[in-house]
């Protein structure tokens, strides 16, 4: 197995860079930058819109839909220009979740109605998936869907609905037949967030941000072509979807990143001290993290490469996200450990800007939100998918346990 990059990929690359140069303000990278959750509903929008200009809205999308034919390396190019220029990945429920199920299992009209808006930025996605009673347990959910005449009427309670208040539309999995297998009863319902009925109710999270939420449905009114593929398949088309979402929570270009921010705070000089890099304790931590990144991106490199073929890929990618989530905890850390008291004052200054008037250093840019980004990457090893799921998932699917 070979990792050197051809001319023409790195060709590719250069030409990558130098639109983010060109077209991504930087004021926008700034506030991407700080990572607050939800970013600026305008930015995402924005950014997302740039991209489609360009024809890079979801690269990973077939063709004829607006995607493009690059090979799987050349994604993870483009990805990693995207993150080394503070690009925002986001809009994930709606590129890399609803998408590819409409895209599969999606009517024409569908497919037609929801692809190009999602791909221009114009409309934005929620995953309506786990409830008060159904995370991990997620076919027990109760919220429930009934046809009277052309319409469903919905009603129940979805918990962590990521972006539920900026976004225009919401993915739901509804029990539409109570009588069968958990499995078996549920449908995959595509539901407007004004609808009326729904009440959106914002949990404030621990760095303070107000992305995730709760949903309420109440007799809400659902035109019966609404959902997706065929009555009761829903628990198929979700667990499809989810492995979509799998495949890309290595967190590898964060990691990449976030750990170079994090060399970079390690080797400021504080007034008098020696910088933290030259102390062989934090050294040795920093080499440790920096190793499993490395080992993360070329296992995420031999998944692209098709080098794993004949193994059992949701196996794989589960231990891909039990690793890069882990991971992304473990940098964030270095970098709270790199700013030390500075991390306090930096996340009650928001913005970061008055950072060390009275340091014998200025600390630069790279050190705003890190302690918003350190609480949010707690989160990442629930979400997806908890720890103990993800290894649950290896010991059946790779060891037959
Ligand atoms: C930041 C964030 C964003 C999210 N966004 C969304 C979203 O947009 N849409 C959405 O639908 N959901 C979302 N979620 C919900 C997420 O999918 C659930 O939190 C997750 O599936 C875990 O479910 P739970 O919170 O109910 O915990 P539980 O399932 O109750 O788990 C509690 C604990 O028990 C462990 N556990 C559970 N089952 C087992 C088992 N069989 N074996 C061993 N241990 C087990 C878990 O690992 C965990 O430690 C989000 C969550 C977070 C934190």
């Amino acid at each position: 197995m070979r990792f050197d990059f051809s001319a023409e990929d790195e060709a590719f690359r250069r030409e990558v860079r130098s639109f983010f140069a060109g077209h991504l303000p930087a004021q926008m990278a700034r506030r991407f930058a700080i990572g607050a959750h939800p970013p600026d509903r305008a930015d995402v929008r924005r950014f997302q819109s740039l991209l489609h200009e360009r024809g890079w809205g979801a690269p990973h999308w077939p063709l004829e839909w607006g995607g493009t034919d690059w090979s799987p390396l050349r994604k993870h190019l483009f990805m990693e220009e995207l993150y080394n220029a503070d690009g925002l990945d986001y809009g994930w429920q709606g590129l890399h979740m609803v998408a590819p199920v409409l895209i599969a299992f999606g009517s024409e009209a569908q497919k037609r109605r929801f692809l190009p808006p999602m791909l221009s930025g114009k409309e934005f996605w929620a995953q309506g998936f786990s409830e008060p009673g159904a995370g991990s347990d997620l076919a027990s959910l109760k919220t429930q869907a009934v046809l009277e005449g052309d319409e469903w009427i919905v009603n129940g309670q979805k918990i962590w609905t990521s972006d539920a208040a900026m976004s225009e539309w919401g993915f739901f999995l509804v029990r539409t037949d109570p009588s069968v297998k958990p499995q078996r009863g549920i449908s995959f319902l595509l539901i407007p967030m004004d609808a009326p009925g729904i009440t959106i109710r914002p949990i404030v999270s621990i760095e303070g941000g107000t992305g995730l939420n709760e949903v309420f449905l109440e007799n809400v009114r659902v035109p019966r072509e609404n959902i997706v593929g065929e009555e009761g398949m829903g628990w198929t088309y979700a667990k499809y979807l989810l492995e979509k979402e799998r495949t890309s929570s290595a967190f590898l270009y964060f990691n990449k990143r976030e750990l170079e921010k994090a060399r970079q705070l390690a080797g400021l000089r504080t007034s008098g001290a020696v910088p933290l890099i030259e102390t062989p304790a934090f050294a040795a931590r920093l080499a440790r993290v920096e190793v499993e990144v490395l080992a993360l991106e070329y296992s995420v490199l031999r998944v692209l490469s098709g080098e794993n073929s004949g193994r059992n890929l949701n196996a794989i990618v589960s231990a891909l996200k039990l690793r890069g989530s882990a991971l992304q905890q473990r940098v964030t850390d270095l970098q709270l450990d790199a700013l030390g008291l500075r991390a306090l004052r930096e996340w009650r200054h928001g913005e970061g800007e008055v950072i060390g008037d009275d340091e014998a250093v200025r600390w630069p840019p790279l050190v705003p939100g890190r302690t918003a980004a350190a609480l949010i990457a707690r989160a990442s090893t629930i979400y997806g998918g908890s720890q103990e799921v993800q290894k649950n998932i290896i010991a059946k699917l790779a060891f037959g346990l």
